[in-house]
């Protein structure tokens, strides 16, 4: 029997629909007489992905971006809202049968060193999920196996090497082969490439376009890198102090962005014709506390253009143009 990688295609045409996420993490410490503070790190996120496509979530770091990617999977447990991944409410799944369905939702860390065992060679990094979940049967496993790393660019005498014998993008490819051996339908990508180099982010990004294309798998990409994004995504969710503040088709967001933090992110963004002048936004102040939030928009200690409404009035998500929504009162909010 022929070795195959390729999915089950869902009929489904969005795989993945998240509505109204929150993650709060309480803190442990809370005065006498006061109301337990929650750092709000997810609050009230929506978006969905269709089959075979790409999501790229952007950000600065504590935005809620990986803590996103970490409740979907529920590696979290979600506060509210609800994750609906192939037609299944994932809250609703039974654990034994969420324990069979984990194959089909995988992860890919940013720092491939420590989310690989030091102690075991490579082929049973890789391997090691596909026996427990049954992936092949025992007679195709090694030339199964095999056949992974060959996709993933990895030669066969690998096999019975150790991590600590690789380069970093080596390394990211043999996270890659792990997650994409146990045959998933969708990939969540954690700034996978932020601890590479330059030349091997390109590398890694190709891999990633040529699985995709021949697996028809499904990312959400997580990364505070607009330019990878860009190449990889086909929309774009743009979050802040755990919102969603614009979302999108990719050439919308880029070509017309609406929201005032999404224009400073894309002017940081180096040109790609060195005589284009950058005409970068620079934002003013920290991001505040996701403890205590500033009221209104939460944007607003930080925008050039807030408004007396800002501070009275959160704006809400709202679609302008064919899927580009976004959340400002710059914008008609009725
Ligand atoms: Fe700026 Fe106001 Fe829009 Fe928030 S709602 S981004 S503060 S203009």
């Amino acid at each position: 029997m022929a070795i195959e990688l390729m999915n089950e295609k869902s009929n489904n045409e969005n795989i993945l629909e998240v509505s109204n996420l929150k993650k709060y993490y309480p803190l442990s410490k809370i005065a006498v007489g006061k109301r337990r503070a929650y750092v709000k790190a997810v609050d009230d996120v929506s978006f969905s992905i269709k089959t075979g496509t790409t999501m790229g979530l952007v950000g600065e770091s504590g935005c809620g971006k990986t803590t996103v990617g970490r409740t979907i999977l529920r590696l979290h447990d979600v506060t509210s809202g609800q994750v609906i991944f192939n037609g299944r409410d994932l809250a609703k799944v039974p654990s034994r049968e969420l324990r069979k369905m984990r194959p089909q939702m995988q992860m890919i860390f940013q720092d491939p060193y420590s989310s690989l065992s030091p102690r075991l060679p490579i082929g049973e990094i890789i391997g090691e999920a596909v026996r427990e979940h049954n992936i092949v049967p025992k007679s195709q496993y090694r030339a199964y196996i095999l056949k992974v790393m060959k996709d993933c660019g990895l030669q066969p005498q690998y096999f019975y090497r150790y991590p600590h014998e690789f380069s970093g993008g080596q390394r990211q490819r043999i996270s890659i082969a792990r997650a994409v051996a146990l045959k998933p339908k969708f990939i969540i990508c954690d700034e996978p490439l932020s601890a590479l180099d330059v030349s091997i982010q390109a590398q890694i990004i190709n891999l990633m376009k040529d699985l995709q294309e021949q697996y028809q798998y499904t990312y959400l990409f997580i990364s505070h890198d607009l330019s990878v994004v860009e190449y990889l995504s086909d929309t774009i969710g743009v979050m802040y102090l755990g919102s969603m503040v614009e979302m999108g088709d990719k050439k919308k967001i880029f070509t017309n962005p609406m929201h005032p933090y999404t224009k400073a992110l894309l002017s940081a963004v180096p040109k790609s014709n060195p005589d284009e002048k950058m005409n970068r936004i620079i934002l003013e102040g920290d991001i505040p506390s996701p403890v205590n939030p500033p009221s209104g928009c939460k944007f607003r200690t930080r925008c050039p253009h807030a408004m007396p409404v800002c501070a009275e009035k959160a704006p809400i998500l709202k679609e302008y143009d064919d899927g580009h929504k976004t959340a400002c009162h710059l914008y008609s909010q009725d």
